[in-house]
């Protein structure tokens, strides 16, 4: 396919606001959309490869513009100003690339395969003399470009497509694409269930066109990246017995981060909530899961929690946060920060789907295939209960062993990945923290002179667009370097350097940035405020962890910061 032609549909989308007309002109490319072209719909996401795909191209606004100045024959510093003028690359990439155009004979077609290639060996590249391999790489494209092309080239390398279009419009969009008014609700949710198991569009691109029956047989296996159930909060023991249904089982919500464990034959890997492949982080986990799981294949849904190796005892998150990113020293990691497995569901086993099956018998099963080895890898604590006293013991039980309090599961239910339903509960001690990104900072003054010191925090609103709550500058180390095994945290100069990258815009000491990095934040109170475009304000918000294994999508939504404020006053 022309790129050319693709851009058009970039350019389509771009121009509304509306979702409707967004899902209509998406419907009418997928109808023409053949097969063989149906890996344009990770560019649509900004990508080039699917969800589950950890590969990143790692392009800063500054590898960009010396691309852009090398393709051009422009000067840096004045893409640098256009920009900060203009606050988007893409359009001035499609300035300059128009201006010089007019002067070039020449220009090779661009097709989406090429900027596909060229794209992907971007992430591939490793090494000395990488920077100008990318640099290459891009201005080779943007040479043949012609300005649309080069807008929309330069906005999928720095991450800011500008279209306006989630994987649920492009899911809507396949519903219309293809199936008659009478199926298309159930087609839409049979296609986000798809999704869900395969986190592939184009492979569902290629079902969905085949119908609802192709649709359906889309089934696990072990070793593909899969999205975990998600939890909703419960406001009391008695709401969630009538979520739950009587008996519940209750168990103790550790305060750790989740991961999917796949055995395929001998091998084994290990996936974050997020979808990373983090296998090679956590060698001490694969020879777990060796030694301590029985089966062949089989998909096991668990929490890692860290403790210390001296005192045995659990240790927050925070303190064992960074052996998810950390590719070096391992060795040594995994005798400082130790962790465990703590097992609470199984999803596929042996080749048995067991995503339908009620909760009930997954734990069963998952109960008779671990072999509890404590240190090492464990089945979740876990009561059945039928009355609200017990439920409320058990929580004290948790909240005195340090952890962060309960969760409260349904028996009969089956296993929704990616859905945030009410088949599981969390009931916890810490009702005044929130998953959160960063989207805007200011330039510190005195000793912080060089570090970004104030961060602006946003949820999510219902379009999924990004609402301010709050400023924060607090928790955060002044030590230059970080932070490590003995410290956790996070240093200002540490987090400068991680959003530096993205930053959009600056004005003054101000500067703006793409919100891609999710923080934990603990906060004394939620206030309505009109000084932030959520309406509301935290009250004397704090730094507790960076959450890599989180993505942006998973911070919280303008709903559930509604609920807090509700709760706090009912409190
Ligand atoms: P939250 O991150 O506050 O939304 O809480 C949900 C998270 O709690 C899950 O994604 C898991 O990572 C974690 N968790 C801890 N213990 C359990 C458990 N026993 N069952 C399910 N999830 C758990």
């Amino acid at each position: 396919m022309q790129y050319k032609k693709f851009c058009d549909v970039y350019e389509r989308l771009g121009a509304t606001t509306k979702r409707l007309e967004k899902t209509k002109i998406l419907a009418d490319f997928l109808q023409k959309l053949s097969n063989e072209d149906k890996k344009v719909l990770y560019l649509l996401q900004g990508r080039v490869f699917p969800d589950y795909e950890e590969k990143v191209m790692g392009i800063s606004h500054q590898l960009a513009i010396k691309s852009l100045a090398r393709a051009t024959g422009n000067n840096e510093n004045e893409i640098t100003n256009q920009w900060r003028k203009i606050g988007d690359l893409g359009k001035v990439a499609e300035a300059l690339t128009k201006t010089k155009k007019q002067s070039t004979l020449f220009s090779h077609k661009l097709t989406t395969k090429k900027v596909f290639d060229n794209l992907r060996r971007l992430s591939e590249l490793q090494g000395a003399g990488t920077v100008s391999k990318k640099i290459s790489l891009i201005s080779e494209l943007l040479t043949s470009a012609s300005g649309v092309e080069a807008k929309y080239i330069i906005r999928t390398l720095i991450g800011d497509l500008r279209i306006g279009v989630k994987s649920s419009t492009i899911r809507d969009a396949l519903s219309l694409a293809f199936f008659s008014e009478s199926e298309r609700k159930e087609a839409v949710s049979e296609i986000q269930h798809a999704y869900d198991m395969s986190s592939d569009l184009a492979q569902i691109f290629e079902l969905a066109k085949k119908g609802r029956k192709s649709l359906s047989k889309i089934s696990l296996e072990a070793g593909k990246p899969i999205k975990v159930m998600l939890a909703q909060k419960a406001k009391s023991i008695q709401e969630a017995f009538e979520k739950c249904g009587k008996p519940l089982a209750a168990e103790y919500k550790y305060d750790g981060f989740r991961m999917m464990i796949n055995k395929k034959g001998k091998n084994i890997i290990l996936y974050t909530r997020r979808l990373d492949n983090v296998t090679k982080q956590f060698p001490d986990i694969v020879k777990s899961v060796k030694k301590y799981i029985k089966g062949q294949e089989f998909i096991v849904d668990s929490e890692i929690i860290g403790y210390n190796p001296k005192t045995k005892k659990y240790v927050p998150f925070q303190q064992i946060s960074q052996r998810i990113r950390r590719k070096y020293e391992i060795e040594r990691m995994m005798k400082e920060l130790p962790v465990e497995v703590k097992a609470f569901d199984i999803i596929y086993y042996n080749g048995r789907n067991l995503i339908k099956e009620p909760f009930a018998k997954r734990t069963k099963l998952l109960k008779k295939i671990i072999k509890n080895k404590k240190y090492k890898i464990t089945t979740a604590d876990q009561k059945i209960i039928d009355n609200e006293k017990e439920v409320q013991d058990f929580y004290n039980q948790a909240i005195k062993d340090n952890q962060e309090g309960l969760m409260l599961k349904n028996l009969k239910a089956p296993y929704k990945p990616g859905s945030r339903v009410g088949y599981i509960l969390k009931l916890k001690k810490e009702l005044r923290d929130l998953d959160l990104t960063i989207v805007g900072a200011e330039y510190g003054k005195g000793k912080r002179v060089g570090w970004l010191s104030s961060f602006i925090l946003a949820c999510k609103g219902k379009k999924g667009e990004y609402l301010t709550i709050g400023k924060m500058g607090t928790g955060i180390k002044e030590k230059k370097e970080s932070v490590d095994a003995k410290e956790p945290g996070i240093s200002f100069n540490q987090l400068t350097k991680l959003l530096k990258k993205n930053i959009i815009e600056e004005k003054g000491r101000g500067v703006k940035i793409k919100p891609q990095i999710v923080v934990s934040v603990t906060f004394q109170e939620i206030q309505k405020s009109p000084t932030y475009s959520s309406g509301y304000a935290l009250r004397f918000p704090r730094f507790t962890a960076l959450r890599s294994d989180r993505k942006v999508s998973d911070i919280a939504t303008l709903r559930e910061v509604e609920k807090d404020y509700e709760a706090q006053g009912e409190k």
